[in-house]
């Protein structure tokens, strides 16, 4: 039966820790993701500001963990659904899919976000074909040859150190002339010898025949134009929120993140949002799973007024 108290949607660790503490305390609870449970943790090589993991631990093992937890206290995990569009119905919420209807008295938008773009021309040509935006799912096809990386912000900088293991050389470009990146990853990356930094200089297209071959690069500062041969490239300039499936709904900011109080509601009563996908958050692991647990808390109370009114 497509029904449940609460459903989550989006699989990330916000959404399977709001699942983790809504089985737990025995709430009939349905996570509903687009692709694989994890989120953007399955996308990453290795965390190591996650409290309670001094060495650190990979990505894809952290996301397992995660859904093996929720599964163990009886969440369902729907997979490979994606939700297109969130309803208030009389009863609740109306949850669809491509393939059916859910229903449920509450819900949690725990669907995170997407990377951003760079919106050149050959982006989208040659996406899979030399561009990406997963070092730890296409980093290994570039063993021995060049590659750019695209940002200055912490993931660009990890991404980059962990495609040194690979690449003979990987050239940061960055629009701004100093990273915005962790002073410790700064570090790293500046020791490292295979990395090398092209400062003010932003991606004006991608070019190649089958594949990427060449960037032509834009000074920002003198204009200049110039070229640059590499094998492939990968994007990490910023993410744009999941949020399309309630924007008739709830109340966003000018950018599409979902406005909640700290109790993680929204201006919708029963529908709730956790994790990146919110406005006014620090969008780290260690957020994104305090909102889950907070969302939870809050949807607990809610079905428990809700029963009580009926
Ligand atoms: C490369 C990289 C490295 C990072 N490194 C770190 C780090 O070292 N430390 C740290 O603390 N943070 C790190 N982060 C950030 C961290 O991963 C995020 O803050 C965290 O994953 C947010 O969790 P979330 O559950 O809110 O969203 P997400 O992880 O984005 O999960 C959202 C889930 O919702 C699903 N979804 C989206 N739309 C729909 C839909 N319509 N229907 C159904 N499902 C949907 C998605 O498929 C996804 O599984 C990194 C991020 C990246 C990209």
């Amino acid at each position: 039966m497509n029904k449940a108290d609460l459903i989550i949607v989006g699989g990330g660790p916000a959404g399977l820790t709001s699942a983790i503490y809504s089985a737990r305390a025995l709430i009939d609870t349905i996570v509903i993701e687009k692709m694989l449970p994890g989120g953007q943790p399955i996308l990453t090589t290795f965390i190591e500001n996650y409290p309670g993991f001094p060495e650190g631990i990979s990505g894809p093992e952290f996301a397992e963990r995660l859904e093996s937890q929720a599964r163990r206290f009886g969440a369902r995990i729907i997979t490979s659904q994606p939700v297109k569009e969130v309803l208030r119905v009389d009863s609740g919420f109306e949850i669809k899919t491509e393939e059916e209807s859910f229903f449920c008295n509450a819900v949690i938008i725990a669907t995170g976000t997407s990377p951003r773009k760079l919106n050149v021309p050959g982006e989208d040509t040659f996406t899979g074909r030399g561009v990406s935006y997963c070092a730890v799912c296409d980093g290994a096809f570039y063993k021995d040859k060049v590659v750019a990386v695209v940002g200055g912000g912490d993931s660009a900088i990890v991404e980059a150190i962990y495609l040194t293991r690979f690449a003979s050389k990987v050239y940061v470009i960055h629009r701004r002339d100093q990273l915005r990146a962790e002073k410790i990853l700064q570090e790293r990356a500046f020791a490292n010898s295979k990395i090398s930094f092209i400062w003010n200089t932003v991606v004006q297209s991608i070019e190649g025949e089958k594949k990427v071959e060449l960037l032509k690069l834009k000074n920002v500062k003198t204009e200049e134009v110039s070229e640059l041969s590499v094998d492939g490239i990968f994007v990490y300039i910023g993410s744009t929120p999941n949020s399309s499936i309630v924007k008739d709904l709830v109340e966003m900011d000018e950018n599409g993140f979902i406005i909640t109080d700290n109790f993680m509601r929204t201006n919708i009563p029963g529908l709730f949002a956790a994790g990146d996908v919110r406005s006014n958050t620090f969008r780290q692991l260690a957020t994104a799973v305090g909102d889950g647990a907070i969302a939870a808390n809050s949807a607990e109370k809610y079905l428990g007024e809700l029963s009580w009114k009926r």
